[in-house]
């Protein structure tokens, strides 16, 4: 048994604070990971506050973990003690499942264990808890299968938010064909979408951020974007029109759908990944007018996972940061929701010891 610290929520009210708990010892096939790093992602802030519902608490968010192997258990063959390794949003699924076959792990259809605030389905528990807790911690426990390697190039505290900011952003823009050619827009310059930026650009595509934030300009060209509009100037919105050929939102709270939809070309897509809330509105003409598809996607898959930090090691591109101590979480979540954050807050875990 190892004992860690962590900073966790007790209620959907109380700020982020510190927490003793035990990481269990190594089973067959599993690693202990020495947690350096852990990104702070918008997702963290949803469930410490239970905006989503159903939230088990005391909740120790945080599932962007990057650090090195502390440990192996029996049987252990990809990791060895020293390794740099990260862990996304999930920790264990059933592996048998049509979903699991197919390298989408994250569509389980037995249910994926996430990374925090889930039930230990297939395989052992921490010591005492009921749910998993994250990576707002000094260590954790987890199977190889759930396990990455981080390539040298990208240090930990960079690639720290590439565990879900990056696949995030990663899958959807394959699976629709980012490339050279195509035209891109990412709705939302936050931790999600500089990555969508980079990653986008590093395909080949000419990229469009769409942003809430005229401040942001600068930046969205610097990160690697060809073209910059301000969702509030309907002008820009208007001469934009029918130009995209895929959107990926990244919007985390309620939006007009409809006048986003309306950038996407003839039979183009707009890929959700932003997760409000509340309900969203889309008009079926918005829809029907334009063969348009409406998407969804979540995360990605680990072997997707590696792919893509094997991918952006190779085109230098990484998180863009700030790293805070751990006692700055709830200064940080607040600034989260004002959108002050240039790209993405990391943790730096020796704080919290
Ligand atoms: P973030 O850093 O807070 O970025 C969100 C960005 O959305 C903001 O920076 C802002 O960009 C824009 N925005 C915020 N409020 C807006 C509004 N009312 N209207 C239009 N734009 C608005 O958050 P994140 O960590 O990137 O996460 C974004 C969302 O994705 C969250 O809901 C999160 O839970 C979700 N998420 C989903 C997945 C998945 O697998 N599907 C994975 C991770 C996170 P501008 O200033 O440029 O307008
Ligand atoms: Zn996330």
């Amino acid at each position: 048994m190892i004992s860690a610290k962590a900073f966790a929520a007790a209620t959907a009210r109380a700020p982020l604070a510190p927490m003793d708990l035990k990481r269990r010892d190594p089973a067959p096939g599993e690693v202990l990971i020495d947690i350096h790093y852990c990104g702070i992602c918008h997702s963290d802030l949803h469930c410490a506050r239970d905006e989503w519902g159903g939230q088990p608490f005391p909740c120790v968010p945080g599932h962007e973990i990057a650090g090195t192997v502390a440990a192996i258990g029996a049987g252990v063959t990809r990791y060895a003690i020293g390794d740099r390794v990260g862990v996304g949003c999930m920790v264990d699924s059933c592996g048998e499942c049509d979903a699991c076959k197919a390298g989408l792990e994250q569509h389980c259809q037995k249910g994926t264990v996430w990374t925090y605030g889930a039930t230990p389905l297939y395989g052992p528990a921490d010591p005492g808890a009921a749910h998993t807790f994250g990576g707002y911690s000094t260590a954790i426990t987890v199977s190889q299968d759930f396990v990455v390697r981080i390539p040298d190039a990208l240090p930990l505290d960079h690639a720290a938010p590439m565990l879900c900011a990056g696949i995030t952003m990663y899958s959807p823009l394959k699976r629709f064909g980012a490339g050279k050619g195509r035209k891109v827009g990412i709705i939302g310059l936050g931790g999600l979408g500089h990555m969508g930026v980079k990653i986008a650009h590093a395909l080949g595509a000419h990229v469009t951020v769409i942003t809430t934030s005229r401040s942001k300009t600068a930046d969205a060209l610097k990160l690697g974007a060809d073209a910059v509009i301000v969702s509030a100037d309907a002008a820009e919105m208007r001469a934009a029109a029918t130009s995209l050929d895929l959107i990926v939102d990244t919007v985390s709270a309620v939006h007009d759908i409809d006048a986003y939809m309306a950038l996407v070309r003839l039979e183009g897509a707009l890929v959700l990944v932003g997760l409000p809330p509340e309900h969203l509105k889309v008009s079926p003409f918005t829809l029907v007018g334009q063969r348009r598809i409406f998407a969804g996607s979540n995360i990605g898959g680990i072997a997707e996972t590696q792919e893509m930090l094997d991918f952006c090691a190779a085109h230098g591109v990484m998180s863009d940061i700030e790293l805070i101590p751990a006692q700055k979480i709830n200064e940080a979540y607040a600034r989260l929701e004002r959108g002050d954050v240039k790209y993405r807050f990391v943790i730096d875990s020796a704080t919290m010891k």
